[in-house]
């Protein structure tokens, strides 16, 4: 019975119960047209009144100014966006040379361009701050596409603590570059349970210029977004998947900093791109073709952002007072989880430092009787019992790992705390 069940897993997540029966009534005949909304076009007025009711429902629950940033459905998920912010920051630091440059044309701008992006004016370089396992996807995607000598590694946590993610390394270690096309963070690693307690002060707007604002900071919030206050507009690009606080897979959304968008800031031609050896983004990764087309370049999953926007609704009509109702609720939750691991700590190890705990994947081993695989297989064996499933640690690092995501009652978290209990006792 789902009833009986509280599910921990990473993503995706569980979804609230009458949401889900909203969907599914949805999927079969959405508000009595006789057609489903898998089924509906993608160009109807009633897709792009679901899409523009969502956007205007993020940006009012996340204090989003719409006259600022565009909100755009994208697919291929968080893993396209580490592509898609590469190709289209990259593209703005090359138009931002380019109106620098005055008139070249042809080769010489290419030339003149040359000079900027591999010396002797300047280097095209891309920061990246490499806190746990999806900040170090995103770098790696990032040295692939542009190459290695185009990325600087601000911080690796890793080397900060004893060669393993858990840490949010002190800010006097990265090293920032000048005049980067972006630098990039993950705000909550989902595998190594390690979240920024609050945007890094090292990142805050410095200057700002044509619209632009320095530093150019990138965020991947994919499995903390809707949990807590963020300031959004520290921030250039703010993305995330879907599938953990926000609904079912198979949309991601970015929030872009309108200055990186027509008319204030074109992608520059493919031409150009080309002839300076720099990638030319796929259309579908394009952000200003995405925003042209208020996300609907091509066939949209149309109901995947009705779920979306239904988690929205029922966020907005929970909480008067939006996101922080919700992060209230998300720090107590977390707080007793924790508290229950901490009470007990000859049984479990809680893995990332205390500094930089993730509210939303609480990661930890059971060290009980010392045999830790006995140990973990036993509790996950006597929890699942219990209806407390989807704890099992990611693959890559293994332990155990429970996911607090938004659709973890209150209820939920005192249960699974309460289990901690028992078993430690038992
Ligand atoms: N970033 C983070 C923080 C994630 O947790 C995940 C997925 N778990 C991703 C990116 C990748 O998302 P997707 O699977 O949608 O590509």
């Amino acid at each position: 019975e789902r009833s009986e069940i509280t599910y921990f897993g990473a993503g995706p997540a569980g979804l609230p119960t009458d949401v889900l029966e909203t969907a599914s009534e949805a999927l079969i005949n959405y508000k009595n047209t006789g057609l489903g909304l898998a089924e509906h076009s993608h160009r109807s007025e009633l897709a792009t009144n679901i899409i523009n009711e969502a956007k205007a429902d993020l940006a009012s629950y996340l204090d989003i100014d719409e006259s600022k940033y565009e909100i755009l459905f994208m697919q291929a998920g968080g893993t396209g966006e580490f592509s898609a912010v590469v190709y289209n920051l990259v593209g703005a630091w090359v138009a931002r040379k380019i109106a620098g440059l005055g008139d070249l044309k042809g080769e010489d701008l290419y030339a003149a361009l040359r000079e900027h992006i591999d010396g002797p004016k300047g280097k095209l370089v891309l920061d990246y701050i490499v806190t746990g396992s999806w900040s170090l996807k995103a770098y790696q995607e990032a040295v692939r596409l542009v190459g290695p000598e185009h990325v600087n590694l601000v911080v690796d946590a890793r080397e900060h603590n004893n060669g393993k993610f858990g840490v949010i390394p002190d800010q006097k270690h990265w090293k920032l570059s000048d005049d980067a096309a972006l630098v990039y963070y993950c705000a909550n690693e989902t595998v190594d349970g390690v979240e920024f307690p609050e945007f890094p002060t090292v990142l805050r707007k410095s200057h700002e210029k044509d619209g632009v604002h320095f530093p150019i900071v990138v965020a991947d919030m994919s499995s903390n977004i809707l949990s807590r206050r963020e300031p959004v507009d520290e921030h250039s690009i703010i993305f995330f998947g879907a599938q953990k606080n926000l609904g079912t897979p198979g949309v991601a959304v970015a929030i872009v900093k309108k200055a990186f968008l027509p008319p204030t800031c074109s992608q520059p031609a493919p031409t150009i791109m080309r002839k300076v050896g720099l990638p030319v983004p796929p259309i579908m990764f394009q952000y200003q073709e995405m925003a042209k087309n208020n996300s609907l370049y091509n066939t949209l999953s149309v109901f995947d952002v009705f779920v979306a926007g239904q988690v929205l609704k029922k966020l907005l009509k929970t909480y008067p007072n939006k996101v922080d109702g919700q992060q209230a609720v998300a720090e107590k939750k977390a707080q007793l989880i924790y508290g229950a691991l901490e009470a007990h700590p000859e049984v479990y190890k809680i893995v990332p430092d205390k500094t930089a705990r993730s509210r939303m994947n609480i990661c930890f081993r059971v060290t009980k009787n010392g045999d830790v695989d006995a140990s973990e297989k036993a509790f996950l064996a006597a929890a699942t019992k219990q209806g407390l499933t989807g704890l099992k640690g990611h693959r890559s690092v293994g332990g155990i790992r429970a996911s607090n995501y938004n659709s973890i009652s209150l209820e939920g978290a005192e249960k699974l705390a309460g289990f901690i209990g028992e078993f430690a006792k038992a």
